[in-house]
């Protein structure tokens, strides 16, 4: 057995201790710390300041362990609006996408009266100059959509300091994007992303249905909206497409839609299929939504073993002037939920929410379900304050059986922030947990540390896949 304090020689004084209310404490001295501490017996009365020493060196040498094992865990983020490099300019990165992302135009009209027309009337860098200009110079970027500027300029070698955007604008033009992915994909440990990959996106489409060489960090998610949730509007185009479907989901119409999920399922190899939903999302329903995924969905993804992924609680336009930036959310109902999980346990499901006041049910409804699978802190939950919360509740009901995070990132660079700094709040909340199982006489050996690591942070979203 190693010395508690410095941890190289092997410990021969073996010191017992009583605490008030907290049971026998053990620790364990190699001689020459034994004889530095004085420590000739364990009545001396500076026990207890050796206790807390020690103590204190456990928890510094679990820090780091927990630390590295975090960090050094290579990520699958198994939900952002990415794009493999072949989709050209739908892959978005530098200073001017990450300036004009939507978290940060909702932030810069808190402190602009100009008209929402006249904003985006302004070229895109116009637009950045003025959120750089509000949002990091007259006011200190300390929201998390700023901060999170900060951390990626600084990993990428700026001095965010100098408070020099002409600067930072020249420097990130001299990189080539195929380096520029290599780099920002390393620099944020991510080995796998998954898209959000819509066929009814007319600068998306073409590009899947030409064909290309995939590049394999890119894995494809089948994003489906518009389907469920625009159906009268969706129809047609299906029908122009070659499905021949009708307003009216008869049988026919039905095998058409799943004919439809089927050849694009295949085109793309879909990961899952998704939608982002309203709180009023209701299942059973009469409504076409709730009918398609019964009828079309459901099945599909029991015969293709495809995870059926729902965001929910967005209400879509609350401020359409804000266009991207206009979305809020809500809390929702459940019971839609409750019901799938329980009349499909040949489904799978993998489900976030956007209302901090829905996670704690939905936390619970995942120890009833195992067919349900709970990731990431999206959208508005995404801030430190409620990552943690939503980390460390999920752990404590659900142990390593959950995706705590996904990077949601719309912005290559912001890989390098989003996962930085999720990965800081995990790392936190399994140093307490593996603190307080040590109290209680457990401890996580190195290798266990790392194993829990690489299953929040892809393994168990991989496991859930392929069950
Ligand atoms: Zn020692
Ligand atoms: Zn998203």
């Amino acid at each position: 057995m190693l010395c508690d304090l410095c941890h190289r020689n092997e410990a021969h004084r073996h010191i017992y201790l009583f605490e008030h209310g907290r049971g026998r404490k053990t620790f364990h001295l190699c001689d020459p710390c034994a004889a530095a501490k004085g420590t000739e017996d364990s009545r001396s009365g500076s026990s207890l300041d050796l206790l807390r020493e020690v103590q204190e060196c456990r928890r510094s040498r679990l820090a780091a362990l927990v630390n590295r094992a975090v960090f050094s865990a290579p990520i699958f983020d198994i939900h952002t609006h990415l794009f493999d490099p072949a989709f050209g300019e739908l892959l978005l990165w530098g200073i001017d996408d990450l300036l004009t992302y939507h978290y940060l135009v909702a932030e810069v009209f808190r402190y602009l009266d100009m008209p929402y027309d006249r904003f985006w009337k302004l070229t895109k860098t116009r637009q950045a100059d003025l959120i750089w200009k509000k949002l990091f110079v007259e006011h200190s970027p300390v929201s998390e959509a700023c901060r999170g500027v900060i951390t990626t300029l600084q990993t990428l070698g700026f001095d965010p300091k100098q408070r020099n955007l002409a600067a930072i604008r020249k420097g990130l033009a001299n990189w080539k994007l195929k380096n520029f992915i290599n780099h920002c994909l390393n620099e944020a440990g991510v080995a796998k992303i998954c898209m959000t990959n819509s066929p009814f996106d007319d600068l998306e489409r073409p590009v899947w249905q030409r064909g290309f060489k995939r590049d394999e960090r890119f894995v494809a998610a089948l994003r489906i909206d518009p389907l469920l949730l625009a159906w009268s509007d969706t129809a047609p185009r299906l029908r122009e497409w070659g499905y021949e479907v009708h307003a009216d989901l008869s049988q026919k119409t039905i095998r058409e839609v799943r004919r439809f999920l089927k050849d694009w399922t295949r085109r793309i190899q879909a990961k899952y299929l998704m939608v982002s939903l309203t709180p009023e999302f209701a299942f059973p329903d009469a409504g076409a939504c709730a009918q398609l995924i019964e009828k079309a969905i459901l099945p599909h993804g029991c015969e293709f073993g495809l995870p059926f992924a729902l965001m929910i609680g967005v209400k879509r336009a609350q401020n359409a002037g804000l266009k991207m930036a206009g979305d809020g959310m809500g809390r929702s109902d459940l019971t839609a939920l409750a019901n799938l999980c329980a009349q499909y346990p040949e489904n799978k499901f993998l489900v976030t929410v956007l209302a901090r006041e829905n996670q704690h049910e939905l936390c619970v409804l995942a120890r009833k379900f195992r067919n349900l699978h709970i990731f990431g802190c999206w959208w508005f939950t995404n801030v430190p304050y409620v990552v943690e919360e939503m980390t460390r509740m999920r752990i404590e009901l659900l142990g390593l059986s959950v995706t705590p995070q996904h990077s949601d990132a719309r912005i290559l660079d912001q890989l390098i922030y989003k996962w930085q700094h999720s990965r800081r709040i995990i790392a936190q909340v399994l140093v307490e947990k593996y603190a307080a199982l040590a109290e209680s006489g457990w401890e996580a050996t190195p290798a266990e540390i790392e194993r829990d690591a690489k299953e929040l942070l892809g393994g168990a979203f991989e496991r859930f896949c392929a069950s």
